[in-house]
């Protein structure tokens, strides 16, 4: 082993087989990887399940037989993972672990493996696998669940909650990844706990980590609508929360948040496009007139976004990539045939890289109201296409500042600028050719830009 090629799962099986086995040690394969399996959905993420406290010992064994580089092993946690070509494997010694009301350290205590079993999210995610490949229920209820496709817990969802109140978003995840149904004492006990949800107990981190999953998933409306049903969309996300009930017009047939999950459950499984059309929208409640009128809530919008998302810790790339999407949300959806070739020019160049995701964003928008002509953004895709691929491109002067200077003999300042910027706009709107000698000579001619 020791090269790059991803290994296969039956290799796994055989290399954990043998590394119990030189140890004497006993473990499983638990949770989603068993449970996938059985979905027939792709896992390649393992966790193992080891007895008498053997995680860290095992993971090294099994790091050595498969040529892996040495584990990172959390003490504290008991788990030591190794890292494979296309797989994460984690053991993790057989434990209870709870959070304290008030700290975000976690209690951990060796434990036995039904005991362990017992003290896990749901039901479907303590079947075990042993290295033979077998399945093994040892709750007794886990198959059957699965099979049914339903999330229960273990044990009474108040404990269960209450020990990791993340274990409420992990629910609303697993339902819209797996599409299960959550058993129907769990979203009274989420309401009746919701409040736990907070920083510093749990992490702003493992909080806007499932929500990306639950953006991902195949079902990005449901896992909005879980959350709201469970009192938790006001505290993950109080900005699409506040959208509930605002009324609008015009070609609108749902309120601001109804509008706002149809237009999510029409977006493709992009997290930027998925995140856009969730505060798309948001800055209509503070913007809101009598007359029904939201003048400017895409820039407040994306205010309103950039402020959520670094509330979430999201990376500022994604960030600033969402906020332009908010921003600009509008434009596509106000296209017109009668644009100049210059107006879809400047579109393609204030979304810049997002531009895809902008068109994307607006068929989303459309599509979630009764908006006439949703064929009209097909138009502007050809149209964009082809100014996208003019050469040389008509949405960059090919000529700086320093030209500008030589050219009309003036200093630095702000003049450079402005006639930099208006070459680009008449490059734009195609006044002049995209050259270096037609831009000089039109310096030239124009001494008064
Ligand atoms: P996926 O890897 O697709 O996110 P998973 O079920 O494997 O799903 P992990 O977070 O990898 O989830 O955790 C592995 C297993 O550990 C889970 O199946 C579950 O049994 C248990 N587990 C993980 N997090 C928790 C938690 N917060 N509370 C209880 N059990 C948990
Ligand atoms: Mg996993």
């Amino acid at each position: 082993m020791g090269s790059n090629q991803p290994v296969d799962d039956l290799q796994l099986l055989g290399l954990l087989k043998r590394a119990a086995d030189d140890l004497g040690v006993k473990a499983w394969i638990v949770g989603g990887y068993v449970r996938d399996h059985l979905l027939g959905r792709d896992q390649p993420d393992l966790d193992v399940v080891v007895e008498d406290g053997a995680a860290a010992h095992l993971a090294e064994r099994f790091a050595q037989l498969t040529g892996a580089g040495p584990p990172v092993t959390f003490e504290r946690y008991g788990t030591a993972q190794v890292t494979l070509p296309g797989h994460l494997v984690e053991f993790v010694s057989a434990r209870a672990e709870s959070y304290p009301p008030d700290s975000r350290k976690p209690h951990v205590r060796p434990a036995t493996l039904d005991e362990d079993l017992g003290r896990r999210d749901f039901t479907v995610n303590t079947l075990l696998m042993d290295f033979e490949g077998n399945i093994h229920d040892r709750l007794g209820s886990a198959r059957a669940d699965l099979d049914a496709h339903i999330l229960r817990t273990p044990a009474d969802p108040i404990q269960t909650f209450n020990d990791d109140p993340l274990r409420m978003l992990r629910a609303v995840r697993f339902a819209a990844q797996l599409g299960f149904d959550l058993a129907p004492d769990l979203v009274p006990a989420m309401r009746q706990l919701s409040g736990r949800l907070v920083s510093p107990v749990i992490s702003v981190e493992r909080i806007s980590d499932e929500l990306r999953k639950m953006l991902l998933s195949e079902r990005p409306r449901l896992a909005l609508e879980l959350l709201d049903s469970a009192g938790l969309l006001e505290l993950v996300l109080p900005e699409l929360a506040a959208c509930k009930g605002v009324a609008q017009t015009g070609y609108h047939t749902h309120d601001v948040y109804g509008h706002t999950l149809l237009a999510v459950g029409l977006t493709p499984p992009d997290l930027i496009v998925r995140l856009a059309a969730v505060f798309h929208d948001v800055g209509k409640p503070a913007t809101a007139t009598p007359e029904g009128a939201f003048t400017g809530h895409e820039e407040v919008g994306a205010g309103m976004a950039r402020t959520a998302l670094e509330r979430l810790r999201f990376p500022l790339k994604e960030i600033d990539a969402v906020a332009t999407l908010v921003r600009l949300h509008l434009r596509p959806v106000y296209y017109r045939s009668e644009w100049s070739d210059g107006a879809v020019r400047r579109l393609a160049r204030d979304a810049g890289a997002q531009i895809e995701r902008l068109m994307a964003l607006a068929r989303a928008d459309i599509g979630a109201s009764a908006y006439p002509e949703p064929e009209k953004l097909d138009e502007l895709a050809t149209r964009l296409a082809t100014v996208l691929s003019e050469k040389p491109t008509r949405m960059a002067a090919p000529i700086d500042g320093e030209d500008i200077m030589r050219a009309l003999g003036i200093p630095p300042g702000p003049a450079v600028g402005r006639i930099k910027e208006r070459l680009g706009e008449l490059i734009m709107d195609g006044e002049i050719e995209p050259s270096r000698e037609a831009v000089l000579a039109y310096l030239q001619s124009h001494s008064d830009l």
